[in-house]
Order: structure tokens, then sequence, then C-alpha cells
């Protein structure tokens, strides 16, 4: 049977080759910090200084070289070739930083957020941000300092993009998760909404995750190697 409808999720494993980090990997901690300390709402009411210092941080070493991988390049001209012989294509990432964008997918639902942009608390209103933010900035539209904050969804608040993700898994015939531990809800239970409708799931990692026996089938290496494999043979 053709594969029409393919969604794919990918997290911080797809990029560690690139240069960044992943997030649980060795010791729970993001960058030598506890997540508890700046990615909640409660850590940047506490010490908006250290949050917006460790979004700089961040920021400023994904635009000093750091460059997208084979495995984004892969899935970008993968969506192309598929999208071009009529196939539906989503590529929902966890991940912030904005590789799959550079390395020139388009249907791109980054649901924890986007690290280059930043946000009014009180509007909403987005702004692009490639440089450092000084927490007493005052925001563009509101002219009220200390409002900006990273766009960046915090654990604890609602990932983006929820209705077009739940629309496209409830119409998909593959599913596949790749270079993500499974730990971080909602998206570790997206393969169970694509399993529900009777989609393929398969999981591509460089070790098997939490879940991983739960999918269909697992290839695991680094996604450099295994995900354009696995592309190359749809
Ligand atoms: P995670 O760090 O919890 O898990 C990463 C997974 O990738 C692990 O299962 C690991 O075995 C695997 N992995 C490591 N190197 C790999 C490689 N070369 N090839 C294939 N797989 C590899 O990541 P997560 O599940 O995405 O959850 C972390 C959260 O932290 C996300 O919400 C994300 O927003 C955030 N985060 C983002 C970035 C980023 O934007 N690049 C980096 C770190 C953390």
């Amino acid at each position: 049977m053709p594969i029409d409808n393919i969604v794919i999720l990918t997290g911080a494993g797809i990029s560690a080759e690139s240069g960044i980090r992943t997030f649980r990997a060795a010791d729970g901690l993001w960058e030598d910090h506890r997540v508890e300390d700046v990615a909640t709402p409660e850590a940047f009411e506490r010490d908006p200084v250290l949050v917006q210092r460790f979004y700089n941080e961040r920021r400023a070493h994904l635009l000093n070289g750091i460059e997208p991988n084979d495995a984004h390049v892969a899935l970008a001209e993968f969506e192309t070739q598929h999208t071009n012989n009529g196939g539906r294509f989503t590529l929902v990432t966890q991940n912030i930083d904005d590789l799959h964008k550079r390395a020139g997918s388009s249907n791109l639902l980054p649901m924890h957020g986007e690290l280059l942009k930043i946000r009014c608390s009180a509007t909403h209103k987005l702004f692009p941000c490639r440089e450092p933010i000084e927490v007493d900035r005052p925001c563009p539209c509101c002219q009220v300092p200390g409002q900006l904050r990273p766009h960046v969804v915090w654990f604890g608040e609602m990932p983006l993009y929820m209705d077009e993700i739940e629309r496209d898994l409830s119409q998909c015939d593959l599913f596949v998760s790749i270079g993500t531990s499974g730990n971080v809800y909602p998206a570790a239970g997206f393969f169970q909404l694509a399993s529900a409708v009777g989609a393929r799931t398969v999981e591509l990692n460089l070790e098997p995750s939490a879940n991983a026996n739960q999918f269909d089938e697992g290839y695991y290496g680094p996604a450099t190697e295994i995900v354009p494999e696995f592309l190359s043979q749809l």
C-alpha cells in the first residue's frame, strides 16, 4: 500500500551531530542547568536574569557555526520529493533550534517554540531575535521593560500547534519518531495517536527510547546515518 500521509517527530538527538547538546543525555541537566531553574515560568519569575542569560547563550551558540546535518537535509529533500508526488508530509519538532528551517523543511511545526524569536508576555506579539536580550529592555510593542520573554514552551506550558498536530496524526499512514528520549509529554504520546488510526510507527534513535517496545519498528544509530538510510527505503 503506498504511504501518503507522513508525520515525523524530531527531538534533540537529530541536532546532536550538529554540535547542540541533548537534554537528558548524561545527567538530566540541560547545558549544566536543572530544567527547574531555566525552563519553567516559575524560574523566569524568580530569576529572569538567569533565564534570559541561559537563552542568550543558547542563541549565541546556535548562531556561531552550527549548521544543519545530513539528517536535517535528508528530511527536507524527502519532503520535496514526497509532496511533489502528491503525498502529505508534516514535520513536528520539539527542538527550538532553527536547523530544520535552514535545511529547507517547509511544513514544519516547532511545537516547543523557536529560539530565534522573542515575544511580549502581555500581547503575545512575536519578534525575530538574533541578539542577547537584557532583562530590562523595553518591549517594542508596549515599551514596558521586562515584558520580553523567549518564545519557548517551558515545562508546565501548553505546546504550540496541537490542533494541527493532532489532525495530521489522526490521518497519517506512517509516524516516525527521530532522536527523542520519549520523556517529554505530550510529544512522547504521539505514536499512540498514530497507532490508534492504524499507522505504521517507527523509532529512529541512538538507542532504544523509553517507549521503544511499543513502536512497530526501531532502527538505532547516529541520526546522520540512519535517517537518510531509512528515508531512501520508503
Ligand atoms: P532528549 O535530550 O531527552 O533525548 C535525546 C535523544 O536523542 C536520546 O534518546 C538520545 O539517545 C538520542 N540521541 C542522542 N544523540 C543522537 C544521535 N546522534 N542520533 C540519534 N539520536 C541521538 O531530547 P528530547 O526528547 O527532544 O526532549 C528534550 C527537550 O529539551 C525538548 O523539549 C527540546 O525542546 C529541548 N531541547 C532542545 C534542543 C534543541 O533545540 N536542539 C536541545 C536540547 C534540548
